[in-house]
């Protein structure tokens, strides 16, 4: 029997590689901090795209499954000037290539795929050290260990197996995002929801953006981007959800009003997201027994790409332990070859240059072609 492979993190990445080391008859355990698969609103949509996220869906043989999770219409892609005057247009004529899902509903999907007790829930591991050997002991915040001769960090930006590979850590961006949800929109927000539309909308100016995309139902979700330091975004108290509010929309007095209502009409109180990234460059040296997939080896800015190539990362490396039974270290050699370059060009997204604001770029090139690529 194939030694069995210890993953930590269940995201999509993690549950992809899961699912496609079950396809071919290798065995996983996925240890997970969450508690359960309902532990945390995993709410948000998320494109998946024809060049990276379905191949790794269609690898774990879930493309039927998938498709039955497609929000019809949701492709459609608007981009708007600050003061509301429309820029670009695309309708969702149901031949676009980045179909949208719930996110919630894409790892429920990859749960249900899975054999009963594959994923540990309650499992938050604090550490990891290597045997020397190829093995590795990895440590729980029970206390608890489990010694294993083939170990992945699946397990996002704050990666706790990524030290065994690598002393990159993630810096802060400059930019965060302020989130926020506008409930029953088409009736309680109609002016908003007609501006957003049946898919995704942006406008932005540099160092400040709006995105907002239409999830399932009439719910509206926001992304309010603002570009400042972490010392900016200390001096507002988020618990106080009025004053953060008044405080944010004020970085964006003379948008139009129906842009400014997704930050002044939430029916949530606004969530602060700073946003991280490692470098662009990231790799590591082999180290037997040990690699990383998904964010934890290539957390970048959010352009789109990261959920799609961490299930990419999933699939090819599980795809690569089948190729070669009984040599994890050519399977991991094989699956880093490939894994570095793809992320790194990935990164550079919608990374911006010469001090470029990165959401101009994306709008320049979605506006172009409808894929930022
Ligand atoms: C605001 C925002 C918007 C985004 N929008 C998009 C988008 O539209 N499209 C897209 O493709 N990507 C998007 N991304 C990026 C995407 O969310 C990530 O790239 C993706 O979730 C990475 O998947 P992952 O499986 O590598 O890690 P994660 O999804 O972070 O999963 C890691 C898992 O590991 C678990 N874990 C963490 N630490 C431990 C520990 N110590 N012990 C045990 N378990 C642990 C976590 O609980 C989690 O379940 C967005 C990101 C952000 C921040």
């Amino acid at each position: 029997m194939a030694t069995e492979v210890t993953i930590i993190g269940a995201g999509l990445g993690g549950l992809a590689l899961a699912r496609v080391l079950h396809v071919h008859g290798i065995p996983s355990a996925v240890y997970e901090a969450e508690s359960s698969p309902a532990a945390r609103s995993q709410g948000g949509m998320l494109d998946i795209h024809d060049y990276n996220g379905q191949i790794a869906l269609a690898a774990a043989g879930l493309t039927d499954e998938f498709r039955g999770l497609v929000l019809e219409g949701r492709q459609a892609m608007r981009v708007l000037a600050p003061d509301g005057t429309v820029l670009f247009d695309k309708v969702d004529d149901g031949t676009g290539g980045r179909p949208e899902v719930q996110r919630g509903e894409l790892r429920r999907m990859l749960l249900d795929s899975l054999p009963a007790g594959t994923v540990r829930w309650g499992h938050k591991v604090t550490g990891a050290r290597t045997l020397g050997d190829g093995r590795h002991e990895v440590t729980f915040a029970d206390g608890g260990t489990v010694v294993t001769s083939l170990l992945v960090g699946a397990d996002g930006a704050w990666s706790r197996i990524r030290p065994l590979l690598s002393a990159a850590e993630p810096e802060y961006s400059g930019r965060s995002v302020v989130e926020t949800y506008l409930y029953d929109a088409d009736t309680r927000h109609a002016a908003v929801a007609k501006t957003v539309g049946g898919g995704s909308m942006m406008a932005a100016k540099p160092g400040r953006e709006i995105f907002a995309h239409r999830e399932k139902g009439d719910t509206l979700h926001a992304y309010v981007g603002v570009v400042e330091p972490l010392e900016w975004f200390a001096g507002i108290d988020f618990t106080d959800a009025a004053a953060a509010t008044e405080r944010i929309a004020r970085e964006f007095d003379g948008w139009a009003p129906e842009l400014t209502a997704l930050i002044t009409d939430s029916d949530v109180a606004p969530v602060l997201r700073p946003l991280y990234a490692l470098p662009a460059e990231h790799r590591w040296e082999r180290v037997p027994g040990v690699t990383l997939l998904g964010d934890a080896a290539h957390l970048a800015v959010p352009n789109g790409e990261g959920a799609n190539l961490a299930m990419l990362d999933g699939a090819e490396l599980g795809q690569a332990l089948a190729a070669h039974p009984g040599d994890v270290e050519a399977a991991l050699t094989a699956y880093e070859r490939a894994m570095f370059p793809r992320s790194a060009e990935a990164a550079a997204i919608g990374g911006g240059e010469d001090g470029e604001d990165p959401i101009q770029g994306l709008i320049a090139a979605v506006a172009q072609d409808g894929r930022p690529e």
